[in-house]
């Protein structure tokens, strides 16, 4: 395919935070192209659960429920959770958010990242406006002052007025648009597995926190639970190795039996973990968005929800300039996008590298220490209230379309 059309918005990357920012362009009545280097989406498997699975906040639920992608996921295979537990392994510190913390019926729930991009997909197909390419690799981009320029793989070429780099955290808009960006690996790998515990998950997010890395368990529909284990990449390597019974044996010990014996578990999947933080997320005619700009830790699942809080900013910002005929691009309205994210985005960031060194710290005092304020904040009062606002993604400036009504 050979393609040099104009468009006002040009996407690179189509995964869950690409996506949605197409559509929310799109619903503002801009002309958007979106290109992928995957092919089109794999069907969600026929029986038991996707390996990839994300934990999504209250206010990704109502930005995606705005851009009409909620009623499109498959309700069989989400599971709502009540409660968050957390819990120190080296100690006796355990903080518990309930539902009823924050008076809604519930703080969020455990999607399959294949049914979140399916449900996206069937959105798309509402607007005439946005063309989605997949199985296309842009390979470079020329920015100039009146419009951006991209080469795809095909041999195609796509221009907009803005380019926007939704291609993740090893993201190549980044490079070719030369931000800076802080690129750490963690030296930790995510091992990520389904399985069934006698006890059943109790619909809780559950947490426990190891020198190593923290475990969570987090409920699926019926009885099954997806468990994203951070730990060593040496110990990653040996867990992939076990055999079923005896990786059930090691995720019933990491997880202290607090939910009785492993009683079934599938396939295995790791993921290395590196954090990303670009200096800026605007360059000219350019933004970055989600990974691209900001890849943080997935120890409280925040990464994704990060994303469609940038889309649904970018969408209203470029949304306000495109209402009034404005040109999009300018540095005035994409610094708008930057100012409102970054702040946040940041100390979301600086938040869970915090957790992650103080909870992997086995020095005698800091243990004694963090356990005193896990017991702390686990008693009732405004600053649990606050954690917990936190913790769902109600707190911070949100978008608009991202503001949940309280009581739901
Ligand atoms: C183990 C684990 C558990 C996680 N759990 C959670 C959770 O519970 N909740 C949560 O909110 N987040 C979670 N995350 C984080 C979440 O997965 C990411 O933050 C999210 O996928 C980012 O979305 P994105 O659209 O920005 O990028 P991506 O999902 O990385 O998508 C980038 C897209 O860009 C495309 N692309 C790349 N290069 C090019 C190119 N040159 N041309 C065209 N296309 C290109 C890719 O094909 C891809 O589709 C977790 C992450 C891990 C590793």
């Amino acid at each position: 395919m050979s393609l040099s059309r104009v468009y006002d918005a040009v996407i690179v990357g189509g995964g869950p935070g690409g996506m949605a920012a197409a559509l929310a362009l799109a619903a503002r009545g801009l002309s958007v192209c979106l290109a992928d280097a995957l092919g089109e989406l794999a069907p969600l498997p026929a029986s038991g659960f996707d390996l990839r699975v994300v934990a999504l906040n209250r206010s990704s639920q109502q930005f995606l429920t705005h851009l009409g992608v909620w009623p499109h996921l498959d309700k069989t295979r989400i599971a709502a959770f009540e409660a968050m537990r957390v819990w120190d392994a080296q100690g006796f510190g355990e903080i518990v958010f309930d539902a009823g913390t924050l008076a809604t019926s519930c703080l969020g729930h455990i999607v399959e990242t294949a049914n979140l991009m399916h449900a996206l997909e069937q959105v798309r197909a509402a607007h005439d406006n946005l063309t989605v390419m997949r199985g296309v690799r842009v390979t470079s981009i020329h920015c100039q002052s009146d419009g951006v320029l991209a080469r795809l793989s095909d041999g195609g070429r796509i221009s907009g007025q803005v380019l926007i780099g939704a291609d993740g955290g090893r993201s190549v808009v980044r490079e070719y648009c030369r931000i800076e960006a802080w690129t750490r690996s963690y030296e930790q790998v995510a091992v990520v597995a389904n399985l069934r515990m006698s006890d059943g998950h109790a619909n809780t997010a559950w947490q426990r926190f190891m020198p190593s890395g923290p475990l969570a368990v987090l409920p699926l529909p019926g009885d099954y639970a997806s468990i994203v284990w951070t730990t060593t990449p040496q110990s990653a390597g040996e867990l992939l190795a076990l055999g079923s019974d005896e990786f059930a044996q090691a995720v019933g010990e990491a997880f202290a039996w607090r939910r009785g014996e492993v009683v079934w578990s599938g396939s295995r999947g790791s993921f290395p973990l590196f954090r990303v933080r670009a200096r800026h997320y605007v360059a000219t005619r350019v933004a970055l968005m989600g990974d691209a700009a900001h890849t943080v830790h997935p120890l409280a699942g925040q990464g994704l929800n990060l994303a469609l809080m940038d889309a649904a900013a970018l969408a209203d910002v470029l949304g306000e300039v495109f209402a009034s005929g404005g040109d999009i691009g300018t540095r005035t309205a994409l610094r708008r996008y930057e100012r409102w994210r970054k702040t946040h985005n940041l100390a979301t960031q600086y938040t869970m590298d915090g957790l992650r060194w103080l909870f992997g710290n086995s020095s005698t005092p800091l243990r004694i220490l963090r356990n005193l304020g896990l017991s702390a904040a686990s008693r009732a009062g405004p600053f649990k209230t606050a954690l917990a606002r936190l913790a769902c993604g109600l707190s911070g400036d949100l978008p608009p379309a991202a503001r949940p009504p309280l009581d739901s």
